[in-house]
């Protein structure tokens, strides 16, 4: 029986703060592999204009070429409308036919997440692994766990990891104002983002 642990997020595009979270999250709980889903249209951003799925899919198998532990799953991008976690992960426990699912998060959308469709039925198929952001006080969280129902609490997990300040909307605004994206992704995703003149002012 496996574990795995599934990275969701718009990866628009992906870059080394998601790739270093996943390989510590995958090492500190001695998982099998990590599965990147990237959003197909986020209930939260509806608001947003997101880069065309094909273009964010392609830069996360660049991304994730080298790692052997790392896959992705297409889907939520190829699911019509709006996806939500809770489905997703359903789909996926069934398909990979796992002993558990961990599921990552930054610790910040937590609160977030706590105001999504079906919280208990997500929590009871898998762990919220909580990994915290560069400035991030961990005493927030650990505040906000404190006020939930004790079995909720005990399916949250906070993972301090060191991870970058590197956000895929700073590089999206580096692009666009050129300036050098040099170390904050994969060279091969960097080429891509130039080769494809992506994210620079229409
Ligand atoms: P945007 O700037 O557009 O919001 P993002 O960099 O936050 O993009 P997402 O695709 O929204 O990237 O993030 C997917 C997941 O990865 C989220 O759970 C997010 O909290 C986490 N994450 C993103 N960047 C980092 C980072 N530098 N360190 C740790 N976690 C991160
Ligand atoms: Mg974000």
């Amino acid at each position: 029986m496996k574990e795995i642990c599934l990275m969701g997020g718009t990866f628009d595009p992906v870059h080394f703060g998601h790739l270093v979270v996943a390989e510590e999250v995958r090492q500190r709980f001695h998982l099998d592999k990590v599965v990147f889903i990237p959003a197909g249209k986020p209930p939260h951003k509806t608001d947003k204009v997101i880069l065309d799925a094909q273009h964010r899919v392609n830069m996360i198998r660049l991304a994730i070429a080298s790692n052997p532990y790392f896959e992705i799953s297409t889907i939520e991008v190829e699911r019509r409308g709006l996806s939500y976690t809770v489905d997703t992960i359903e789909q996926l426990r069934r398909s990979f036919q796992v002993e558990s699912i961990y599921f990552i998060t930054g610790a910040d959308a937590i609160l977030e997440i706590l105001t999504w469709k079906d919280v208990e039925r997500l929590l009871s198929m898998a762990y919220l692994i909580a990994a915290t952001r560069p400035g991030y006080d961990l005493n927030n969280l650990e505040e906000t766990l404190k006020s939930l129902p004790t079995p909720f609490m005990k399916r949250i997990l906070p993972l301090e990891v060191p991870a970058l300040a590197i956000s895929s909307s700073d590089i999206r605004k580096r692009v666009r104002e050129g300036k050098s994206i040099k170390y904050l992704l994969p060279e091969s995703v960097e080429g891509y983002i130039y080769h494809n003149n992506i994210y620079v002012a229409k």
